[in-house]
């Protein structure tokens, strides 16, 4: 029997135009960020250790980099540089012009597992997550190796220190995160939880102390906050979005597994996937959150 065809459900408004398919032939496509200063997208194919860009202006792909260590999720830090994962490193680092700074790679003299995902907050502290993925036994992701610490947290790098301290420690697998617009509440996804697979937790920032928020029907791995507030977030063959409130808003069927977003574009309105394989982009109503000034 066929699968039956899922309809979007756009009552909230939150879409403007059709999906469309940008460019394919990645293995295992993450980590999008908008380069304002390219006005392109910048992204990981993992398992091919190389890092991609989409030239909105010609609508051509090209391989950034080569042999980048497997680098994972990414994004700008307050100067507008990229800040990236490095499964291969096991490190948060910078990366200009093709120059890769490593800016944390251990706690408490343990290597950190692998790196997946990266924020920047409006203070300049550097929120990452550190699942295993990047070290297991395939070598697909990355080198095979052990955890070193005995965990997978949530860190927060101290921008004047330069040291790297644990905020969150209960979760099995934490990959996405996103601060709310105030960078009260820290939305993070777990997809290590054994039979359900892409919860999203919510926590008061800079407190272990956190709570169920979404439980989407495929899983949620990499996630983005708009501008008001509501969570955009990959969950499997789609991308959902939803209020502060956790009321589902939006329903988007996407034809490959969606691992991560990120919004861009000359306005910001546009939301680029990267899913499997392939690069999609949607017209949106709405921007990303723009950090709190200081
Ligand atoms: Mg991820």
């Amino acid at each position: 029997m066929p699968e039956p065809t899922r309809l979007i459900n756009d009552d909230h408004g939150l879409l403007a135009g059709e999906l469309e398919k940008l460019w394919t032939g990645g293995e295992w496509l993450e980590g999008p960020v908008w380069v304002p200063g390219t006005r392109s997208v910048r992204f990981s194919d993992i398992p091919n250790n190389r890092i991609l860009e989409f030239d909105r202006a010609t609508g051509d792909t090209h391989v950034y980099r080569d042999d980048v260590e497997y680098t994972n999720g990414r994004t700008l830090d307050l100067d507008g540089r990229v800040v990236q994962c490095s499964h291969g490193r096991r490190a948060i680092e910078r990366e200009v012009d093709g120059a890769v700074e490593v800016l944390v790679e251990r706690w408490e003299g343990g290597r950190l597992n692998s790196p997946n995902d990266v924020i920047v907050a409006s203070d300049g502290a550097i929120w990452f997550t550190d699942p295993p993925y990047g070290i297991q036994e395939s070598g697909r992701e990355g080198h095979p190796g052990v955890e070193e610490y005995g965990g997978c947290f949530v860190f927060r790098l101290d921008p004047a220190s330069g040291i790297a301290s644990p905020v969150i420690t209960d979760l099995a697998h934490p990959n996405g995160l996103a601060f709310s617009p105030d960078e009260q509440l820290l939305y993070v996804t777990d997809t290590g939880l054994e039979g359900d697979a892409g919860h999203i937790r919510v926590y008061q920032s800079g407190t272990g102390e956190g709570r169920a928020f979404a439980t989407p029907p495929g899983t949620a791995d990499g996630l983005r906050i708009d501008a008001a507030g509501r969570v955009w977030t990959s969950a499997g063959e789609a991308v959902q979005v939803f209020s502060p409130d956790g009321e589902l808003l939006l329903d988007l069927p996407v034809p490959e597994v969606v691992s991560n977003l990120c919004f861009g574009g000359p306005d910001g309105t546009e939301l680029y996937l990267t899913a499997s394989s392939s690069l999609y982009r949607v017209g949106t109503t709405t921007t990303a959150a723009v950090r709190p000034a200081r």
